[in-house]
């Protein structure tokens, strides 16, 4: 048994960050009902905001019930676009760049085909991927490769830590065609050195696709004045767009011209409404999208951002490292220290510093049955297998006093392990 210290430091009492935290009045903005006590998984699924009910009556009745098509012309036409440069803006792109679109999986296959194809004209083969990465992405360049007779060149990834700048320089050669990445590893929380690798892949003369799943909305990224190329990220993470919400695309200005995507469609086409006989594509980033955009699943997405845009990367990036520091040292109270069935709980995540996200992993043999317990309790964090539970802390959601109560759960029902079951 563990018993806390009677005289708790300051760092670990989490009424008094709350009462500090220039943020604090933003938590109430988002739906809060039901049985959750502690949500810690807003970095795969965000919570929604209060307004929305309002916002979606709203669109109901007045942009789509009221408008009807006239609303194509009025706005939604220019959506992607509109909404891809306020998403490209917390990331560091200019206008022009971005676009909101298909499904994650969509838009790194399209681009990853984009690129592929480009580069293979030039004689470039490989594409640099690291066996750490999320499946999709690991599973999208499989298919590529394999649809254009191209090879995969695996980078062995740590799992607790990520791809080092070394790892890449290692792999890329003159025959790599595009390095994949994620600038925050889904597991560890493991963040990329984005600018340095993406230099590296360009004296090599290759392309890189940045994946911005768990960096959007949370961690400051500047892909143009990093030479990014290519970048994709969700908007159903840190930016609550709801299940489903469209990922963003980003394509830097200079290869709108030589890039040709594999799913050609209207509305990438240079004259939406020419209905000509063959395929022009559009020349900026139109040409990326394929067809009509999935207008109603951007609505809670655009109240994200505004809020967001109001707060700033720096607020939010500050209010992101306090919880995840709070979490580790309360890992480190709770969790860490337990040895049970023999094994002790272990961090699976960088330490605090530039190279920590926002979530943190703890491993332990039981946390598959232990994360079920706590899901019960109202407790939620997510399971990753074989055997991670992913603390995700989505800063303008959650408050300390949630961490603490979660985190504190989490070591009992840890503890519990070691009793047989009632
Ligand atoms: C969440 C996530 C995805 C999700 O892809 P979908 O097409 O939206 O299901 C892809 N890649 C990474 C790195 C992710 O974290």
């Amino acid at each position: 048994m563990i018993s806390p210290p009677a005289q708790r430091p300051t760092a670990l009492d989490a009424a008094r960050l709350d009462a500090a935290d220039p943020l604090a009045a933003h938590t109430a903005k988002f739906v809060r009902d039901g049985d959750v006590v502690s949500y810690l998984d807003g970095n795969s699924l965000g919570r929604p905001l209060a307004d929305l009910p309002q916002r979606f009556d709203r669109f109901v009745r007045h942009d789509w019930g009221e408008r009807l098509i006239r609303s194509w012309d009025e706005q939604w036409m220019e959506r992607p676009f509109a909404l891809g440069d306020r998403v490209g803006a917390l990331v560091g792109a200019a206008p022009g760049q971005a676009f909101i679109g298909d499904s994650t999986t969509v838009l790194l296959y399209k681009l990853v085909r984009a690129a592929a194809d480009a580069q293979a004209a030039a004689g470039r083969t490989e594409i640099v991927v690291d066996d750490d990465n999320f499946p999709t992405d690991r599973f999208v360049v499989e298919g590529v490769a394999a649809e254009r007779g191209m090879t995969i060149r695996w980078i062995a990834a740590d799992p607790a830590a990520g791809v080092a700048l070394e790892q890449v320089r290692e792999a890329v050669s003159e025959r790599t065609a595009l390095v994949l990445l994620s600038h925050v590893a889904y597991r560890s929380g493991f963040v990329a050195d984005l600018a340095g690798i993406t230099a590296v892949a360009h004296e090599a003369g290759a392309l890189v696709l940045w994946d911005l799943c768990h960096s959007v909305g949370v961690i400051p990224v500047e892909l143009d004045a990093s030479g990014v190329d290519l970048a994709v990220g969700c908007t159903y993470k840190y930016l609550n767009g709801g299940p489903g919400s469209p990922a963003f695309g980003y394509v830097a200005a200079r290869h709108h011209d030589a890039l040709a995507q594999p799913i050609q469609g209207w509305m990438g086409a240079a004259d939406v409404f020419a209905m000509g006989p063959r395929f022009e594509a559009a020349p900026d980033r139109r040409r990326f999208v394929s067809g009509t955009p999935p207008v109603l699943a951007t609505v809670a997405l655009e109240a994200m951002l505004e809020l967001v845009e109001e707060v700033g990367m720096p607020a939010l990036r500050e209010k992101s490292i306090a919880l995840t520091d709070f979490a580790e040292a309360l890992l480190a109270e709770h969790v860490l220290p337990l040895e049970v069935g023999g094994r002790c709980a272990a961090l699976a995540s960088p330490p605090a510093g530039p190279h920590r996200g926002s979530h943190l992993t703890v491993t332990h043999p039981s946390f598959r049955a232990v994360n079920a317990r706590l899901w019960q309790r109202g407790v939620v964090p997510d399971f990753r297998a074989p055997d991670g539970i992913r603390i995700g802390l989505s800063p303008l959601s959650t408050t300390f006093a949630e961490v603490e109560l979660g985190i504190a759960a989490l070591g009992e029902e840890l503890r519990g392990q070691d009793r047989p079951a009632a």
